[in-house]
């Protein structure tokens, strides 16, 4: 099978018939063998009776539907699950990403090499309260993330290598992170794509500003798993040891000095009036926590399925 399209869905049932019959046309018209995978996330407003009725239509059709709303990170993580085209394209099922973008997508994929395409909404048709901090949260993820190429992470259509999707696990909101996911995975060639990209035209986003905050803490998460994920130690141990000799440095200053002043007239040393004596309690206690830290850590790094799941690229 060439394609799998792997739509996330929550309450869009008026978009699904013209996304599927939409997407049909293009997969028709270029000659490719697929599978459009909707993956109901919930729904209330009967939108998996109206993929059953599509299903029946075209064949080429499959669904599953979670009980309640999960989110769009757990419906994609489901979808790839199942995918079994050699190309996989993820697509949002409210008619903002075109499925004319397909055949040019599973070509940069198939005949350029790339890991993974990532469509760019260059020209938005969304409102400014989200296009502008977009902006920022792009930049910010660029930097942190080192995918300097990409102008637009969170783009809902993207194409990836069938291995790709079998080797990420996407999970709470790190859709927004994909390509950073793929490439902690070992996945480099990222590449990116102008998409065309309309204005939502039924139903509304279901995304509000919370991303913004949520789109921040999940991106220190991702960075810090990438640098430190499996050897939690140097990040722990460093800070531990380093407040450790602070404190340390602080109680041989307060000794010294309590015990210059029981040796000399006129000068009287408290020690619990001393700022030392308190960086010392301070330093020592928070030194030994981030070193215990530490070693949980490394404990349950220990015990991860993932900690010795290297990408190979060649052996001979
Ligand atoms: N979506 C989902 N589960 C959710 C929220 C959104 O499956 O909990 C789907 C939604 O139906 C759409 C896609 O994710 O197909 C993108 O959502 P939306 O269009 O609201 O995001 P925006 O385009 O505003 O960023
Ligand atoms: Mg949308």
């Amino acid at each position: 099978m060439d394609i799998s399209v792997i739509v996330p869905l929550f309450n869009e049932a008026e978009s699904l018939p013209e996304l599927a019959a939409w997407i049909k046309r293009v997969m028709a018209e270029n000659g490719f063998s697929y599978e459009i995978i909707f993956v109901d996330d919930g729904s209330t407003d009967g939108s998996l009776d109206v993929i059953k009725r599509l299903a029946k239509e075209n064949p080429a059709i499959r669904a599953v539907s979670f009980s309640r709303n999960y989110g769009k990170s757990p419906a994609l993580n489901t979808g790839f699950q199942r995918a079994r085209g050699e190309v996989v394209i993820t697509m949002d099922a409210d008619l903002q990403d075109s499925p004319d973008e397909i055949p040019e997508l599973y070509r940069m994929i198939t005949s350029e090499g790339y890991d993974l395409v990532s469509g760019w909404k260059k020209k938005r048709y969304d409102p400014l309260s989200k296009t502008l901090p977009t902006k920022l949260f792009n930049a910010t993820a660029r930097r942190v993330s080192g995918i300097n190429n990409l102008h637009d992470f969170n783009c809902g259509l993207k194409a990836y290598r069938k291995d790709v999707v079998k080797r990420i696990e996407v999970y709470g909101d790190m859709h927004r992170y994909i390509p950073y996911l793929a490439k902690n995975a070992g996945f480099t060639k990222i590449g990116e794509k102008v998409v065309h990209h309309q204005a939502r035209k039924y139903g509304k986003t279901k995304f509000g500003l919370d991303r913004f905050v949520n789109g921040y803490l999940d991106l220190a998460t991702l960075w810090f798993q990438s640098r430190f994920g499996i050897k939690p130690m140097h990040i722990f141990g460093l800070l531990g040891s380093l407040m450790f000799v602070i404190g340390f440095l602080a109680v041989v200053t307060t000794l010294t000095l309590k015990i210059i002043s029981m040796c000399s007239e006129g000068y009287n040393f408290y020690i619990t009036k001393s700022v030392y004596f308190y960086l010392s309690l301070a330093f020592m206690v928070l030194g030994v926590q981030f070193f215990c830290t530490g070693f949980i850590g490394e404990l349950i790094t220990r015990n991860s399925a993932e900690r010795n799941n290297y990408l190979i690229s060649e052996e001979f």
